[in-house]
């Protein structure tokens, strides 16, 4: 006879969520239940981790207990569902092999730090991990990086094919061990190890040698965690010099390794929200004021984007006496995606790196790393990448599986499966061949990882026909459904906030976007909620756009069109503007009414005033005249803004002008745009709210990654309404998927 109890014995049956595996959750059950006097078994399965626990019934309640309030510092227990089970006599407790599930809708664990634990081992002489860069426990090292397919167990992973030795293989198999289970571990003996490839290299010791070449001023590709870097002396400047030579990079700053927090201390001001991100398990780069200057690390700007060592390859180089300062930057040729592959980094990579730092052990896929501000509203991501792909961004009330595949710009996608919206990393820019096929490698591995055929999909995209991940939906599934830029901004912040069904004002400030009338938008006020919908109620002043998405290369350009409108325009070919031919020549494409597009964007009238402060050349990223003009605007302290009524961009421009044919500070001219955007975008949306009353203002776009304007807003709003942006994924393109996958979500 089966029975649930007998006398005090009972058994139960537990089934938890969360981002579990691969964090050490199973040796955390194993041991808590030898503590609690229990015996039974936990096993992955395809939708979490399953537990069996019998004995007493106070050691079973005391059990429950303890799973979440107890589990391992990396792992997020979602959900724990426990039911009466029928006694199975398991005579002690064990962990057994894994279930093969339906479905894998098992949280994935990003790629964690080096833990305190081995590196002290690492750092003990005595050890017999001493100086060895792979080392690992079920608390740290890499995940989604190794994971070739799910469930996560090292047959699956890139150290397949590396077999344990005695002494790892008794770590693993003991449960009292910090290593039990542990799925890419290994030693000196039995694992995977780094070497340097150059003309000329000594044998052994590569480690040192790499710290020497730094040291020296050399360029070293060094193989990491979701790619390779190039690295460099951040402090010398030729070889900084060098290296955005070789790099074909101009202008845009350069990401810093930096040894510790002592020197990142001496080198920007730190307040406590960034030292919590710096030294936070997902590691990112967090963008923080400078102290002083690196030449040529990031020039014209007042901020440096720094990152602590997060593997243990970089701990030893740096104990290894590489300069406390790196340069560490995606090893790529411009703009395209990270190499991540020995060959292709050979390859791409031979003219720029003077040798190379290479592991042995493969990386599965490729992730960028993260990089991360403090605004005006707290933490937020500017490209989520490592240490937070591919966990959940937002928990969404969706039918079936939705696939939203991102904006063209700044691509990443987004994968809803049993309500969980999984954000994968950061892929890149689609026009470069290379991250098109990383955006269909990534589809491919999302939807396999999760065991979900394209057929159930419903697939959301921009409604930009030309787009190229619009054009690559359409090959996916046969349930679509295209969602407007701007409206999947503000639906972005919603889903993240669980906010479906309440009205909210959104305000979606950003470079382009494909709108409904098919102008090119980027100023857009909407009124709606997830569940209903979202209305457009106001915009910015429209403007003519010479050469629609080219122009965004060339302030002068946009300018001509935003300035076409004005009257009395002084000869901005003359001082103090001196704008270069290409303004004449944009402005008789005005004049001929060809390849010139209606805007709303907000990122033009950026470039405009950029322009027509001083930025008169071409920008060599994106983004960049906007964030020069956000730099002058941070020197200056004045606090009158220029009139902005009812978004009409004409009583702005001019005001600046008259300014600046005056002898104005151009950094207060820059100021006083700011302020007067703010103010003119504020009364603005108090005018809607008085009307609807919206539960909340909601600010998301690209341009909110300027937090001058954020921070302005924010004040405006005060405590009278809630104001919510973007936190889990970025304000820029990079969130768009996720805002898409939350219309889907809704759409009938
Ligand atoms: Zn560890
Ligand atoms: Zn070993
Ligand atoms: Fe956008």
């Amino acid at each position: 006879m089966l029975r649930e109890s007998e006398g005090d014995v009972t058994a139960r049956r537990v089934l938890v969520r969360g981002t579990i595996q691969g964090v050490g959750f199973r040796p955390f059950i194993y041991r808590l239940a030898r503590r609690c006097g229990l015996s039974g078994w936990v096993r992955n399965a395809g939708d979490g981790v399953e537990i069996h626990v019998e004995g007493a019934s106070t050691g079973v309640v005391a059990f429950l207990e303890a799973v979440a309030s107890e589990a391992p510092p990396a792992a997020d227990v979602a959900h724990l569902d426990s039911e009466a089970a029928v006694l199975e006599g398991t005579p002690s407790f064990q962990i057994i092999s894994s279930k093969r599930g339906s479905r894998l809708t098992v949280r994935l664990s990003p790629d964690l730090c080096v833990c305190d634990a081995c590196r002290a081992e690492m750092n003990d002489p005595a050890d017999r991990r001493a100086g060895y860069p792979y080392i690992n426990c079920t608390n740290c090292g890499p995940r989604y990086s190794i994971i070739r397919r799910l469930p996560y167990d090292r047959p699956f992973t890139t150290m397949a094919d590396w077999k344990m030795c005695a002494d790892c293989t008794r770590e693993y198999l003991d449960p009292l061990d910090r290593r039990f289970h542990a799925q890419p571990t290994a030693c000196p003996v039995c694992g995977p190890s780094y070497d340097i490839r150059s003309e000329g290299a000594r044998e052994g010791a590569a480690v040192v040698e790499a710290a020497d070449r730094l040291r020296n001023g050399e360029i070293l590709a060094v193989k990491g965690i979701g790619g390779y870097h190039l690295a460099c002396d951040a402090q010398n400047v030729e070889a900084v010099k060098a290296l955005r030579e070789r790099k074909f990079r101009k202008e845009k700053p350069f990401a810093l390794m930096v040894r510790d927090l002592a020197t990142v201390d001496g080198l920007v001001k730190m307040v406590p929200d960034a030292r919590r991100l710096l030294e936070s398990a997902a590691r990112p780069i967090v963008l923080m004021p400078a102290r002083r200057e690196l030449p040529g690390v990031a020039p014209g700007i007042d901020d440096l984007g720094i990152m602590l060592p997060y593997t243990p390859l970089h701990h030893l180089l740096f104990d290894a006496g590489a300069p406390s300062i790196l340069v560490m930057t995606s090893a790529n040729r411009s703009s395209e995606p990270i190499a991540y592959e020995d060959d292709e980094a050979f390859e791409q990579l031979a003219e720029m790196a003077d040798a190379f730092l290479v592991g042995e052990r493969p990386i599965a896929r490729r992730v960028d790393d993260s990089v991360a501000q403090i605004g005006p509203l707290g933490p937020t991501i500017l490209r989520r990448s490592r240490g937070y792909a591919p966990s959940p961004a937002a928990v969404l009330p969706a039918g079936g599986p939705v696939l939203a595949v991102g904006a063209d710009l700044k691509n990443a996608v987004t994968l809803v499966v049993d309500g969980e919206a999984f954000v994968s990393q950061h892929i890149g820019d689609l026009e470069h061949y290379g991250a098109l096929t990383a955006f269909q490698e990534t589809v491919e591995d999302l939807l396999s990882m999760y065991g979900v055929p394209a057929a159930d999909l419903r697939v959301a995209h921009d409604v930009h026909p030309q787009y190229i991940s619009t054009l690559e939906a359409l090959e996916i599934g046969s349930d679509r459904i295209s969602v407007q830029h701007h409206r999947a901004h503000v639906a972005s912040v919603l889903a993240e906030h669980g906010a479906f069904e309440e009205r909210v004002l959104g305000i979606a400030l950003d470079g382009t976007g494909y709108g409904d009338d098919g102008a090119v938008w980027g100023g857009e006020f909407f009124l709606g909620s997830l569940k209903e919908g979202f209305t457009r109620i106001a915009h910015l002043r429209e403007a003519r756009l010479p050469g629609g998405d080219a122009a965004a290369r060339h302030p002068v350009q946009a300018a001509s069109g935003f300035l076409a409108d004005l009257d009395n325009l002084p000869d901005l070919e003359a001082a103090p503007f001196e704008f270069p031919d290409r303004y004449r020549a944009a402005c008789e494409l005005l004049d001929k009414d060809v390849r010139v597009f209606r805007t709303t964007s907000f990122g033009r009238l950026f470039d405009t005033a950029a322009a027509l402060c001083g930025f008169t050349r071409s920008i060599t990223y994106e983004g960049q005249a906007a964030i020069w003009l956000e730099q002058l605007a941070r020197r200056s302290e004045i606090n009158e803004g220029y009139p902005f009524p009812e978004l009409d961009f004409r009583p702005l421009l001019e005001a600046l002008i008259t300014d600046r044919t005056h002898g104005r500070r151009v950094e207060d001219i820059a100021r006083a745009f700011h302020l007067g955007l703010a103010k003119g975008l504020a009364e603005r949306a108090e005018a809607a709210c008085e009307r609807e009353a919206p539960a909340a203002i909601v600010l998301s776009g690209g341009v909110f990654q300027n937090r001058i304007l954020l921070g302005e807003l924010v004040q405006a709003f005060g405590d009278v309404r809630p104001v919510w942006t973007n936190h889990a994924v970025p304000c820029n393109d990079g969130g768009i998927s996720l805002g898409q996958a939350a219309v889907a979500s809704f759409a009938s």
